[in-house]
């Protein structure tokens, strides 16, 4: 087995899984009984490392602000800019979540099945997001108040300076652990995702890989139109370049991040293309660029606000409008917390759920395809990074 990748590792689990769940439909109850346990294992694990990583690393991130403070004009610019093609990626993975529907027709029971309870109003909402005890928030898991009790944390240690440094090194440090932690928690993930899928397909059938195909060819249209509108428009209009252009210029980063599904892993080609083929200056780039690897990923952002939709589908779970609303929130914030390495999206997409409060089995349908979504929208989150310097150096140029 160690010859194959993890993502390969995974999709054999979900394969194996799919068959062995055939084998026993007869006989649902042993695969509940046997094999179902097994599974929550695996959720359990994801679960435990949540809160920290959450935490730790949205501290770090926006304790970084203070880059931002120096750069002034660029960084409000930048982050403004992430911000608003960020909400649009997930307006458009909710758009076509809702039409095109990829969890529906399939029913799955879930143990953590919450009683939809009735949408609060948008004003609670709002003032949920302030979490009165930011302990309880924690115990909880309120991923929202977790989330904006991190970015206060964050900011006062960037405003405190010098004395912050040793909570900053705490959370870095915490932050590089629970990574650690998730990758040793990935290892278990074959057998998870067999554990989980089995009793579905026992009790369910065949029927449910439909869904499955549905989410992907979903996310691709949602990806396509992501680019294909959204950002032509933006490099025409803004960014004062021929779309078809761009995109040839831009296609070697874009494919590094297909291939390698990591918006880290692709930064220098970034750069490189961004520089030298695009012409954007060094001083706008070396700013954007690496902060758009780490915070601005239109494509995660897209495929959380689908796959939340996917996940509530297939539950049976009925989503209004405010829930929708603190999607887009969450899924604003998850996509900023994600680190851009392969499979990372599919851990922030927990806290997305969480947010909502559904049900993570969920989680374990996806990761047997994740490879293939993590490609799309890693090639995503580079062109809309590249989309965004080529922006900012356009407008920088009229200032001069
Ligand atoms: N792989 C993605 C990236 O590096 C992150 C994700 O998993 O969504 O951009």
């Amino acid at each position: 087995m160690k010859k194959f990748g993890l993502a390969t590792r995974i999709l054999i689990g979900l394969i194996i899984g799919v068959v062995v769940g055939l084998i026993l439909q007869p006989a649902p109850n042993v695969a509940r009984t046997y094999i179902k346990p097994f599974g929550d294992l695996f959720l359990n694990l994801i679960r435990m490392v949540i809160v920290p990583l959450v935490l730790a690393s949205l501290v770090v991130g926006s304790a970084s602000t203070e880059n931002v403070r120096r750069l002034g004009r660029i960084g409000v610019k930048t982050i403004a800019y992430y911000l608003i093609t960020t909400a649009i990626a997930i307006i458009i993975g909710l758009i076509i979540g809702n039409v095109l529907k990829p969890g529906a027709g399939l029913t799955l029971p879930s143990d953590a099945k919450v009683t939809p309870a009735k949408p609060p109003s948008i004003t609670d909402v709002l003032l949920n997001l302030v979490p009165s005890n930011p302990f309880k928030a924690l115990v909880d898991m309120n991923m929202l108040q977790i989330i904006v009790f991190a970015i206060f944390l964050g900011v006062g240690i960037t405003i405190l300076g010098e004395k912050g440094k040793p909570v900053l090194t705490f959370f870095d440090s915490l932050a590089e652990i629970s990574y650690k932690i998730v990758g040793i928690v990935m290892l278990y993930a074959p057998i998870g995702v067999f554990a989980l899928i089995v009793p579905v397909v026992a009790t369910q059938g065949a029927k449910v890989l439909i869904p499955l195909l549905k989410l992907i060819v979903g996310l691709y249209i949602g990806l396509a139109l992501h680019a294909g509108i959204v950002y032509s428009l933006l490099v025409k209009t803004l960014g004062k370049r021929s779309p078809g252009e761009f995109f040839k210029k831009a296609s070697p980063a874009m494919l590094v991040a297909f291939t390698t599904c990591s918006s880290s892993a692709t930064l220098p080609v970034t750069m490189e293309v961004t520089e030298k083929d695009l012409n954007v200056p060094k001083t706008v780039s070396s700013f954007v660029l690496p902060l758009g690897a780490t915070i601005n990923m239109d494509g995660t952002a897209l495929y959380q606000g689908i796959c939340a939709l996917f996940v509530a589908q297939i539950f049976g779970i009925n989503l209004g409008f405010a829930q929708q609303l603190t999607i887009i929130l969450t899924a604003t914030l998850a996509s900023i917390g994600t680190a851009g390495v392969p499979g990372a999206g599919l851990i922030m997409l927990t806290m997305v759920l969480q947010s909502v409060g559904l049900p993570m089995e969920g989680i374990a349908l996806i990761a047997g395809v994740d490879r293939i979504l993590d490609m799309g929208r890693t090639c995503i989150n580079v062109t809309g990074d590249i989309v965004g310097a080529v922006v900012i150096a356009e407008s920088e140029k009229m200032k001069t």
